[in-house]
């Protein structure tokens, strides 16, 4: 069975005081939850103190972006080596970075490679914007990105990245996908390459996110859905009583408990 997985993106938002102050909460909230893996995702600079603030605890950190290489003359960029200090999991790929600073299904690529060669689990975020849903091109956007992003990742590998399906219409929009949408485009153009690449087997082990808009109110049905494996949740998971709430329900959903 895959482990459901909740990653909150807190974007650029939170200092390091207002970050510490939210995971106290948060660990407090959550401590009776279990079978969700639970991660948050703070700016660079709020890495270590929200690492620190969360040692022995169930809740994992991980940054919002990263460097392909591991040290050099890279103004303002962070390496995968610096983040294995700080953190397990990075968001790579997410769609403000492809559209505000020239990601592309390329450098996603190195970088979902990079993360893996250092032991940090990637979440992959892939995802069709407004014109191209709107003119049908969903399955073959999300396909080409899942392609793209994994080429070359051998299947052993491949099993540790987490893919976060996040319709870029939806995100910070109020309006989600609906939950079967979102499940079918999971099963047929994110599970569907896989399957190509490696196997049926294999693509049943990889996890997949729903993100987009995902709140207290609709994680219950995203949930129900047998192919969506947990949210990457960006603006509900600023406020530690409404994510907590989403890991609850997450977990009630998938376990029954
Ligand atoms: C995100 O930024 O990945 C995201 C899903 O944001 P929101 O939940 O605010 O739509």
């Amino acid at each position: 069975m895959r482990v459901p997985i909740l990653a909150g993106n807190w974007k650029m938002n939170k200092t390091v005081a207002e970050a510490i102050d939210l995971v106290r909460e948060l660990r407090r909230l959550v401590l009776d939850v279990e079978d969700v893996e639970i991660v948050v995702c703070p700016s660079f600079v709020a890495l270590a103190s929200v690492s620190d603030a969360l040692k022995g605890t169930k809740i994992k950190v991980g940054a919002q972006d990263m460097h392909w290489e591991e040290k050099g003359a890279f103004t303002g960029e962070v390496s995968p080596v610096m983040l294995k200090e700080a953190c397990d999991y990075v968001i790579i790929g997410h769609s403000e970075r492809r559209q505000y600073f020239g990601e592309t299904d390329e450098s996603v690529n190195r970088k979902v490679k990079a993360a893996l060669a250092h032991g940090l689990t990637p979440i992959m975020a892939v995802g069709e914007n407004l014109q191209q849903n709107e003119a049908g091109q969903t399955a073959e956007v999300v396909a080409s990105q899942v392609r793209r992003g994994l080429a070359g990742i051998p299947a052993e590998q491949a099993r540790a990245v987490v893919i976060a399906y996040e319709p870029v219409w939806a995100i910070g929009t109020g309006k989600a996908a609906t939950a079967p949408g979102a499940n079918s485009v999971v099963a047929l153009s994110i599970r569907g390459p896989l399957a190509e690449t490696y196997g049926e087997a294999v693509a049943q082990t990889i996890r997949v996110q729903y993100g987009g808009s995902a709140t207290p109110a609709n994680i219950t049905e995203f949930m129900s859905m047998p192919d969506l494996d947990g949210a990457l949740v960006g603006g509900a998971s600023l406020k530690a009583g409404d994510y907590a709430e989403m890991v609850k329900l997450t977990a009630k959903a998938k376990t029954g408990r």
